[in-house]
């Protein structure tokens, strides 16, 4: 039994059709909305940044079957259209490679059974985070506001109210912490769930995906992800995006109200290791410059292949950033009340599985379907919250594994 029957039942609205809150406009929150919109139930998104584009967004991101499988029943369909006329279609397979880029293994991504959506998009594509934040907030001018931090809700019988920063509330029936890893609302609904640092770090860069590089890199890495492991837990993943057809001329033909800039072809290349054997400090790898990070991680790769030398050379200088890593603790299923959570806010996990994201977003299709039952709330929630769980701590728990192989450091401690 893991619910409270007085917890379930006081905190539950009447009504058929809830009002609901959202905390955080990022990819899980903003899914979550369109599935809402689409079901035509009230939706408002609370976002913290000033506007969509207040942080720089530009991060890779490897779309898998749950992660398609969500915008396909969420987006209304033209706007799936665009999205699997753009999408990157690298090889379905993840590579590794030692430092002298000897091959050293292929991993074949595992794949849905053959769905209709099939057909239009393939199980693995790739694209920058921007493109699809600007898909998904297409429509929700008028549901998503801007410059409002929540910290913290009360709950009454039957609504809740979300604080905000600016002395502001908003009442719903149901409130969703889609507001990431630093998430107030878990801090609040869930107290004992606990973010650990990985104690590893990554630095993160782009570099153009010129002709000349297309010629230089080895065909074998033309896939979703290659993996170069050197002595002593260096890693370098290397990640091809090539758009299948630039997203603005797809936009002008499928989606003429989304406006998509011009957008090219692009490397991710990201260096990874544990911090203390990084050679600075936490403060100062915050502090450092991107020619800071881009000559430490120079001094990284010494005696490694020149190619992955060169594409740390070409890394565009605003696209260079750090990245701590850290991971959510799995805790076990808690008294369903009409506070709920999704993605990063409640599971985050390390970047070694390429999940986290496709997670958020099965999360935001999955509340979306669960609350347009119309029928039985608690009951909905309840089961979305048990599956949510299930599925999330388990990628957690594999992406923790993954990276503990490839780095050497226990990415869950303790
Ligand atoms: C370098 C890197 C590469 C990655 N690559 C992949 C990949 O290839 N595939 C993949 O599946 N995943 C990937 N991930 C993971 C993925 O980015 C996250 O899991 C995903 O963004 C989680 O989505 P979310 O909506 O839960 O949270 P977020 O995207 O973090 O969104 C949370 C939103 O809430 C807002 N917010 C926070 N606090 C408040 C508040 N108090 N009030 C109001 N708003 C608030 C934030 O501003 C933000 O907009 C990667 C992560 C990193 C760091």
């Amino acid at each position: 039994m893991i619910r409270s029957d007085a917890v379930f039942a006081n905190s539950f609205p009447q009504q058929a059709l809830p009002r609901v809150i959202v905390i955080g406009a990022g990819l899980g929150g903003l899914c979550l909305a369109q599935g809402l919109r689409r079901a035509g139930i009230e939706v408002a998104v609370y976002e913290r940044d000033a506007d969509s584009t207040a942080r720089t967004q530009g991060h890779r991101l490897h779309i898998d079957q749950r992660g398609r499988d969500a915008l396909a029943k969420v987006l209304p369909p033209h706007l799936f259209s665009l999205l699997a006329a753009i999408v990157g279609r690298p090889a379905p397979t993840v590579r590794g490679f030692d430092h002298q880029l000897r091959p050293t293994g292929a991993f074949p991504l595992e794949d849905s059974p053959q769905r209709p959506v099939e057909d239009v998009m393939p199980a693995h594509t790739v694209l920058d985070r921007h493109v699809l934040r600007r898909i998904l907030l297409t429509g929700l001018d008028d549901i998503v506001h801007y410059g409002r931090e929540c910290v913290g809700y009360d709950s009454e019988r039957g609504t809740v109210t979300a604080r905000f920063a600016d002395g502001g509330t908003a009442r719903g029936t149901i409130l969703v912490g889609a507001d990431g890893i630093g998430s107030v609302i878990r801090a609040q609904r869930l107290p004992h769930a606990r973010v650990v640092d990985s104690r590893i770090r990554l630095v993160y860069g782009r570099v153009p995906f010129t002709s000349e590089l297309r010629e230089a890199l080895p065909s074998a890495m033309f896939s979703v992800f290659n993996s170069v492991v050197g002595p002593d837990g260096r890693f370098v993943g290397i990640a091809p995006v090539e758009y299948h057809e630039s997203p603005a001329t797809a936009a002008a033909r499928l989606a003429p109200e989304v406006t998509l800039d011009p957008t090219s072809n692009t490397l991710a290349v990201m260096f990874g290791r544990r911090s203390d054997r990084l050679g600075l400090s936490d403060r100062d790898l915050r502090a450092a410059s991107g020619e800071d990070l881009r000559a430490l991680v120079r001094a990284q790769l010494a005696g490694g292949h020149p190619l992955v030398t060169t594409l740390v050379e070409n890394w565009s200088r605003p696209s260079i950033f750090p990245v701590t890593v850290r991971s959510s603790v799995p805790v076990p299923p808690w008294p369903t009340s009409n506070v709920t959570l999704l993605g990063d806010a409640i599971h985050a996990m390390s970047p070694a599985a390429g999940a986290g994201a496709n997670m958020a977003l099965r999360d935001g299709a999955a509340l979306a379907t669960a609350l347009a039952t119309g029928h039985h709330l608690p009951a909905a929630v309840r089961d979305y919250e048990l599956a949510m769980v299930e599925e999330g701590f388990r990628m957690v728990r594999l992406s923790a594994a993954n990276g503990t192989r490839t780095l050497g450091a226990d990415l869950l401690p303790g």
